[in-house]
């Protein structure tokens, strides 16, 4: 008897810490149905108005908004066949990313965006090269994006590869790009590929370093971001959190 009031009490307290969740989510998240990546109304694609009359910061804020959803399980019901329709005859993505290949950080899962929603460049170690590049003014200066985000990632192989002077075919080059930021990175502490607290703060230089990059070796980008038409910025992914931790 004593064990079954036991089992009441404690699906009493599951109840209430269940309710109370929802609550800060509802709180955190806004009503439903604000948002243009996120509202039930929205069961289709981005359309141009949409992206065109969002700023910069709202962008990031719609995503920074994705990753919390993705954390706390309550990603958006996509009807992606929908937004593959609507999609099919014109894009207005908000937002080119330039990430690393890792399996664990796909941007549109962790930061719950659709298809249409925004422009994503992958290479492993997310460093930039002329092609890249010519993706990102593609983006910004032809289809109108207005963000222009770099995220790395926590525990990048990677990174890890350069700090530890791995040769690989066309991987060694690859790796040399991330290099500068090895040295870069001011650390007090073992500075070795199996501190993972070193991995990670040479990973975030590199998103620093990158950024600054796209800004020094893109004048077209730079421009639309003096005009204050687009904002470049990082941001970095742990792996372990599911938190999407933007620089600005
Ligand atoms: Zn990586």
């Amino acid at each position: 008897m004593c064990d079954n009031h036991e089992h009441l009490r404690r699906d009493d307290l599951g109840r209430r810490n269940f309710l109370k969740v929802t609550g800060a989510a509802t709180t955190a998240l806004g009503p439903a149905g604000t948002g243009f990546f996120t509202g039930p109304a929205r069961a289709d694609a981005l359309t141009k108005a949409q992206r065109d009359k969002m700023t910069p910061s709202q962008i990031i804020e719609i995503m920074k908004k994705g990753n919390e959803r993705f954390r706390m399980g309550v990603r958006k019901n996509r009807n992606y066949l929908n937004e593959q329709r609507a999609s099919a005859t014109g894009q207005y993505p908000a937002a080119v990313l330039l990430n690393c290949i890792d399996s664990r950080a796909p941007a549109e899962v962790i930061m719950d965006l659709g298809i249409g929603d925004i422009f994503n460049c992958r290479v492993a170690g997310n460093v930039e090269n002329q092609d890249i590049l010519g993706s990102m003014e593609f983006a910004c200066k032809l289809a109108g994006a207005k963000v222009v985000l770099v995220m790395g990632h926590t525990a990048c192989g990677a990174v890890k590869g350069a700090i530890d002077n791995a040769e690989l075919g066309n991987l060694t080059g690859l790796l040399a790009k991330i290099k500068p930021a090895v040295q870069a990175t001011t650390y007090k502490g073992e500075r070795s590929a199996k501190n993972y607290a070193f991995v990670d703060a040479v990973a975030r230089k590199n998103v620093e370093i990158t950024v600054a990059d796209i800004r020094k070796d893109s004048p077209v980008l730079a421009e639309l971001e003096a005009k204050g038409m687009i904002k470049i910025t990082g941001a970095m992914y742990n792996l372990e959190t599911g938190v999407v931790k933007f620089f600005g």
